[in-house]
């Protein structure tokens, strides 16, 4: 028996199933017009049959019903044994089937996620979740600054599970497209209903970018409850965010009684990647572009964007973008040249892309950005924190501006006072007790001033990044 991997192959087989059962009354016509008419069958590959179904609901009732009369009906037409695999939309777009369109998440995959001491025990743990058939760490909480490959760590996880484990529930929810959904559900009590139970009987739910549902109480309150629900029943949930746990309950409406759940599983950090791994990520990245760009350039690149992949990935882009335009680039392929002349070609390409990044500060987070959000905080001028003054305000706006520097940018004291004005690193050393003590202080008498305040303007700064 011979089975074409492909959805032209599957989509008439899947007409012939249907008229099979109808022909042999294994499941009547009213039942096939009310559950199969918008089932599609999306792939056979293997003896796997794949159809999709427009929702969770078809899902489980042709997974309960029907399973066992579509494989026998598969059986007489192919002369074999089949497994069907029923999918809903919302899944597809996380099982990398050949014939739809990819989505982006389904490229972020442990094989594309680079390695390195900054992100190394976030990912073996993110694997061993992804790999083991029981759950172990719940919830697993990954936060840190943006662009760091939160969100591609999570979706690696959602994809190996789902080619380790096919029958599970998986899904992967941004927090805005989770929010849209709950909002619409609240228009029908059926809806509601759907809602709670499409989310309460997953197997793995992963919610990326928590701190985005602070907004409305009422959201966080249903949130909290699927979360409860889950954790009882020994479903795994993951979630990311730009700060730990016990920092949401600075931000809006997180409570409590919910940061302190969130943070009971494991909680790891990502870090910023030391230059071998940006160096490494660089190269992959081209690699995937089917492109390999010279070690200088590399190396510039990752000279230059020292926080945020997001901004190298854009960098790559250009740069192989700005090559492509190149016309000396173009003419290499038409004819033969002497190595020299290629050679002196390539050093003007370089330093043509050099210019072009090292004059492209926008989205990169640099010390002047960290002061200026800081400055626009405390409603005092830039200049002042950088200079003298000694006021309540600007004390604490440089003291803030120093510790964001060091927490945000990993600068060090003697860096950071250059930025300052030049002021010494003992001056910057006191700074950072300064803020420490007080955050220490204001959290002994249950008040968290500063410590919002530092929140809210990382906030800022990252949604900068991230946009
Ligand atoms: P975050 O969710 O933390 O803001 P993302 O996961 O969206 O960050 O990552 C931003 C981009 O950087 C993505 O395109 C991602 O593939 C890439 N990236 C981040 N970390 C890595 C890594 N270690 N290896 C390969 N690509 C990475
Ligand atoms: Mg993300």
């Amino acid at each position: 028996m011979n089975t074409p991997n492909n959805a032209h192959y599957a989509a008439p087989l899947w007409e012939k199933v249907l008229l099979l059962l109808a022909e042999q009354s294994m499941v009547d016509e009213v039942a096939i017009d009310s559950w199969f008419k918008d089932v599609e069958a999306v792939s056979f590959e293997g003896n796997t049959f794949t159809i999709v179904t427009p929702s969770s609901l078809s899902k489980d009732i042709i997974r309960e019903r029907f399973s066992s009369c579509i494989c026998d009906a598969l059986k007489k037409l192919c002369m074999g044994d089949f497994t069907l695999q029923v999918i809903d939309q919302s899944q597809l777009e996380l099982m990398g089937l050949p014939e739809k369109e990819k989505s982006v998440l389904e490229e972020y995959t442990f094989d594309n996620f680079v390695v390195g001491r900054s992100n190394e025990i976030v990912q073996a743990h993110a694997r061993r979740i992804a790999e083991s058939s029981k759950v172990e760490f719940n919830p697993f909480f990954i936060y840190g600054n943006s662009g760091l490959g939160k969100t591609h760590l999570i979706c690696a996880i959602a994809n190996e599970k789902k080619r380790l484990y096919p029958h599970l529930e998986i899904k992967y929810s941004t927090s805005e497209g989770w929010l849209n959904e709950f909002v619409e559900s609240l228009s029908t009590e059926a809806s509601k209903i759907e809602f709670k139970r499409k989310y309460r009987n997953l197997d793995m739910f992963i919610l990326d970018d928590v701190q985005l549902l602070g907004k409305a109480s009422v959201t966080l309150d249903e949130l909290f409850n699927t979360f409860n629900e889950l954790f009882n029943s020994k479903k795994q949930i993951i979630f990311t965010s730009d700060v730990k746990p016990a920092s949401l309950i600075h931000l809006q409406n997180f409570t409590e009684r919910m940061t302190s759940r969130f943070g009971m599983g494991l909680t790891l950090q990502m870090q910023s990647p030391d230059i071998e791994t940006r160096m490494a990520i660089i190269q992959k990245k081209a690699s995937l572009r089917g492109q390999v760009l010279p070690m200088s350039i590399v190396e510039l690149i990752a000279e230059k964007f020292t926080d945020n992949i997001r901004d190298i990935e854009g960098t790559i882009s250009k740069v192989l973008a700005y090559r492509d335009l190149d016309p000396s680039n173009i003419k290499e392929e038409e004819e033969e040249k002497e190595i020299k002349e290629k050679k002196v070609e390539e050093r003007e390409w370089i330093m043509k892309c050099a210019k072009d990044i090292l004059n492209s500060t926008e989205f990169v987070m640099t010390p002047e950005r960290i002061i200026q959000e800081v400055a626009k905080y405390f409603c005092v001028t830039e200049e002042k924190i950088r200079n003298k003054g000694r006021t309540k305000e600007l004390v604490q706006a440089r003291n803030v501006a120093v510790y964001l520097m060091q927490d945000m940018k990993q600068m060090s004291q003697t860096e950071i006072g250059k930025e300052l004005g030049n002021r010494d690193h003992s001056t910057i050393s006191n700074s950072l007790s300064n803020v420490a003590d007080t955050l220490k202080a204001e959290s002994q008498q249950g008040e968290n001033h500063l410590q919002r305040s530092i929140e809210d303007i990382k906030h800022r700064l990252n949604n900068q990044l991230g946009q």
